[in-house]
Formats: structure tokens, C-alpha cells, sequence
């Protein structure tokens, strides 16, 4: 069994920065002559470790651990609607998720929304304290935190008001909802406290120390619900429908554990009954360096395995909804996977009632 990798959701109050936060990590790149960079997905983006190794060489000795997952998955839609309709049975389909506060204002209505939805999944999560370089006198570079946070680069007066802002806006409110927080370089065990870390999405500061944290909090947490039975029928969730030039309905969707391959039957849970439906072309976005007709944006690929966002293209899929749960099975396994779906539907449908 190897691990398979965490998926991360971005949630935090309107106008504090997930756009922005999202579209800077989705940028990260090792070097402009070293290979490897962000893979994009449908609907996600995938962080490789290697990048995030190399971008934060210079923090990896504070995380005491080996990283083994292979990177991160990152759902390209932010905010809690996100969140919340993306479900699987027994929770959330995120791993993991990045609460973005802006550090100058602090927590506002949807903060605290966010922080709720996030408890009551049980889902480990870190504070991305966002427009560190809004703070007055800070002097911010494109450069992990821990490296731009001393007296040499920065003004006395800069370092106080950070500290200030970090404790009023950001540590106390997260102690009032129960949380014991600290500034990441403080904490001493990721699984008992709420690490806090100061980003500009503007300027890139503190990006690698983001990444870093997020990949070691995940494996910490996680690693026995990331281990990937490769052996298995791909599990998922549906992000969207959509009419696509030349294919008809596809639906854009979430794999989160086992393999889908081509030509198997893809059998969706809707409120009113299950679809059964063969696949005829499982697609990945193509490279920019790919594309040659701006129409033909999608690669064929014969098998996808998780975690990762996939086009699926099938007939019969107009019955089907964003948040269906589904499996893609060999022939044999379609009666099984019938049953599996219909007591997903039902649970999930009794979790909406609740909330
Ligand atoms: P969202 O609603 O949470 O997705 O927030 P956006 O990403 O749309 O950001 C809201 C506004 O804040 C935009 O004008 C961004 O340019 C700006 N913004 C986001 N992050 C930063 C930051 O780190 N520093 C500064 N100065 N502005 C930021």
C-alpha cells in the first residue's frame, strides 16, 4: 500500500485572499530550468512533494518527519459551498483545509462559519494569516517566512505590529472557539495546536512555509486514511456537469481513492436511484505547451488513479448531479457497487437534512 495524496480546500471569509492565495500556490515553481512544477487537474491542482521539498529546503529540519505522501491535491474552487458539497461517506471529501484570515482584519461572519463547518467534520486544518505585507512597515518578499521574520529585515516597529495582529486578530479569537494556536515556528505538536502561518498571497512570502506545513499536518493526521489500495475500484464525487464541444455531457469529478480505468462502468448515486453507464474516455486538462487548437483542450488517458480530478465521459449522464457519489467498476463488481452508492446517497441525503 502507498499514500495517496491529501485533498486540500480553501475556505475563509469573502475578500481575505483565497483566490488570490489559490492562483500564487497553483504558481509555485522550483526553478525556471528545473522540471517539475504544479500538474493541473479538472478542478484541481497537484502539488508534487519534490516542489514543495525544494521550495522549503530551508524549513524541512522544523517538521522532525519524513514527508511520504507524494504531494498535495488542491481543489481549485475555494469557500465553504465548495467544502460542503464536496462529501463522502463518514465526511468531507477534503483531507485537509487552509482557513485563510486576513491577519489586519481578523475573523469576520464567514470565518467563523468556516472554523463550524470544519469542526464538525472533524477536519485538521491550518490559519493562512493573509496581506502580511499589509502590515504596516513589514517588508515583504517573494521568500519563505522564516527567513524574512528578524530584526535584520525587518523594523522593531514592524515586528510589534505583526505580533500584535497575530495575537488579536488571530490567536485569541481561535482560543475563544477552543483552539490552542500559535505561530507555526512555535508549535510544538501539529496534531494538538492550530498552527498559524503569516502569507502574502500578493507577494509570495511564506508560500513554501504554507505548503510545508499543510503536507506535515496531513501526513501526521491522516496517514492511515491516505493509504491507497491501488488495488481497488476508484471511489469519487461528482464537482460538475458540463456540455463539452464533441463529447456531449461529461462530468467533472473527484477521485479520491482506488483506480479508474476506461471502458468500466461508472454507477452513480442520485437522489432518485443509481446510473449505470460505461466509460468511454476518462480526459486530463493538456499541457499549454500541448494545446495547439484552443478546442482540443483534453488528453485521453487510459487510467486515473487517486487521488486526482478527472473529466469522465459517458452516455446516459443527464440525470446527474454535482455531489453524486460514484464508483467505476469492472462488469462483475456493478451489482456491488449498486448497493455501496445507494447507502452512500442515503446517508449523505440524511447528513443535509441535518445541517
Ligand atoms: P476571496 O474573496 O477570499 O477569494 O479574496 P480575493 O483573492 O479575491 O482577494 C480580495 C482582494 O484582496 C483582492 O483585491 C486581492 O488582490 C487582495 N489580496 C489578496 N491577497 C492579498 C495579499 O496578500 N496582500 C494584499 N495587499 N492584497 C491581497
Amino acid at each position: 500500500m502507498s499514500l495517496r495524496c491529501p485533498i486540500v480546500c480553501v475556505l475563509g471569509h469573502v475578500d481575505h485572499g483565497k483566490t488570490t492565495l489559490l492562483d500564487k500556490i497553483r504558481k509555485t515553481r522550483v526553478s525556471q530550468r528545473e522540471a517539475g512544477g504544479i500538474t493541473q487537474h479538472i478542478g484541481a491542482s497537484e502539488i508534487p512533494i519534490d516542489v514543495i521539498k525544494k521550495v522549503a529546503k530551508d524549513l524541512l529540519g522544523m517538521l522532525k518527519a519524513d514527508l511520504k505522501i507524494p504531494g498535495l491535491l488542491v481543489i481549485d474552487t475555494p469557500g465553504h459551498e465548495a467544502f460542503t458539497s464536496l462529501r463522502k461517506r463518514g465526511g468531507a471529501l477534503a483531507d485537509i483545509a487552509i482557513l485563510v484570515v486576513d491577519i489586519n482584519e481578523g475573523f469576520k461572519p464567514q470565518t467563523i462559519e468556516s472554523i463550524n463547518i470544519l469542526k464538525q467534520n472533524k477536519t485538521p486544518f491550518v490559519v493562512a494569516a493573509n496581506k502580511l505585507d499589509l502590515v504596516p512597515g513589514w517588508n515583504s518578499k517573494d521568500v519563505p517566512f522564516v527567513l524574512n521574520f528578524n530584526e535584520k529585515v525587518q523594523h522593531p516597529n514592524a515586528l510589534t505590529e505583526f505580533e500584535i495582529r497575530l495575537y488579536n486578530n488571530i490567536i485569541k479569537p481561535l482560543n475563544e472557539l477552543g483552539f490552542d494556536a500559535d505561530l507555526f515556528t512555535r508549535v510544538e505538536d501539529l496534531t494538538r495546536t492550530v498552527c498559524v502561518i503569516p502569507v502574502s498571497a500578493k507577494t509570495g512570502e511564506g508560500i513554501p512555509d504554507l505548503l510545508l506545513m499543510i503536507a506535515g499536518l496531513a501526513q501526521k493526521y491522516l496517514e492511515d486514511n491516505l493509504k491507497l489500495d491501488v488495488k481497488g475500484p476508484a471511489k469519487g464525487t461528482v464537482l460538475e456537469v458540463k456540455e463539452e464541444r464533441g463529447l456531449g455531457k461529461t462530468i467533472d469529478a473527484i477521485i479520491y481513492d482506488g483506480i479508474a480505468r476506461r471502458g468500466d462502468y461508472i454507477v452513480l448515486g442520485n437522489p432518485d436511484g443509481v446510473v449505470v453507464s460505461r466509460v468511454k474516455a476518462l480526459l486530463k486538462p493538456k499541457p499549454l505547451d500541448e494545446m495547439r487548437d484552443p478546442r482540443d483542450k483534453f488528453k485521453p488517458v487510459n487510467m486515473v488513479t487517486a487521488a486526482a480530478g478527472v473529466k469522465i465521459s459517458a452516455p446516459d449522464l443527464d440525470r446527474v448531479i454535482a455531489g453524486s457519489p460514484f464508483r467505476i467498476v469492472p462488469k462483475d463488481k456493478i451489482e456491488e457497487a449498486k448497493k455501496e452508492v445507494m447507502a452512500e446517497v442515503e446517508e449523505l441525503s440524511i447528513e443535509t437534512d441535518e445541517e
